[in-house]
């Protein structure tokens, strides 16, 4: 049995309807301007631009109903609602026409980002991941098999910060629908079962403070509720 100097970190998974067993989570890849009214809000031209993968670190998973500390270093904490896709089985440069059959299931996510520092790293042409790949900035609720729910193509999409609706838009409104999405991202990476995928915002994002309540849904795949809270000290571990 390995020896470890110190206790290893607990394998990052996430909640599965209707089921006792949990989803472990591999990756974490999320689709960059993938709606176009979202790509416009954004400073883009989605009829120029392709869609395209950053991502986070499975330590920044979030899950429904738990609370996200306002993180440090920012002055513009954004939601981003989202459909999440769960990878169940692994696939490389995998055709259109078989990409749904890598989908263990759905959830709803938000891809919380420090908009100031992702729009100054954006502007100098530097990575992403003091924006984007924070603590707590993957949130996402419990993930729904596809042999219970089958794979949506149509479901409203939207979210709400203390009950006022800021995000509407629906699933089929996506640049890259889901299987054009796996078959993208199997060409530069080797996917694995546990890797999710944040398939992109629709258009209303905007800014979150300590106190306030964000809910996102997609029908069909329940909510995401969080609150924000205020800064918390560093978290020391042993
Ligand atoms: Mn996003």
């Amino acid at each position: 049995m390995t020896q470890f100097v110190f206790p290893p970190a607990p394998i990052p998974s996430v909640a599965v309807a209707g089921e006792g067993g949990r989803y472990p989570v591999h990756r974490i890849f999320c689709v960059g301007r993938n709606y176009a009214e979202h790509a416009r809000e954004m400073g883009g031209d989605p009829d120029r631009e392709a869609p395209f993968f950053f991502m986070k670190p499975p330590s920044a998973l979030l899950a429904d109903q738990q609370d996200l500390p306002y993180p440090p270093r920012t002055q513009n904490l954004q939601h981003e609602a989202e459909l999440v896709v769960a990878i169940g089985t692994a696939g490389r440069s995998v055709p259109l026409s078989a990409a749904l059959a890598h989908v263990y299931g759905y959830a709803v996510g938000n891809d919380y980002t420090r908009r100031d520092l992702q729009a100054a790293a954006r502007d100098k042409g530097r990575p992403w991941e003091t924006g984007k790949a924070f603590d707590h900035s993957a949130a996402i609720g419990a993930i729904h098999p596809t042999v219970r729910i089958g794979h949506p193509r149509r479901a409203a999409i939207w979210l709400t910060v203390n009950g006022v609706e800021k995000q509407r838009a629906d699933i089929a409104d996506m640049i890259w629908d889901v299987p054009a999405v796996i078959a993208e991202l199997s060409t530069l990476f080797d996917l694995q079962p546990g890797d999710l995928i944040y398939t992109g915002t629709p258009a209303g994002v905007g800014p979150v403070r300590p106190g306030d309540v964000v809910v996102a849904g997609i029908d069909g795949l329940g909510t995401l509720t969080n609150t924000i809270t205020a800064p918390h000290a560093l978290e020391r571990g042993g």
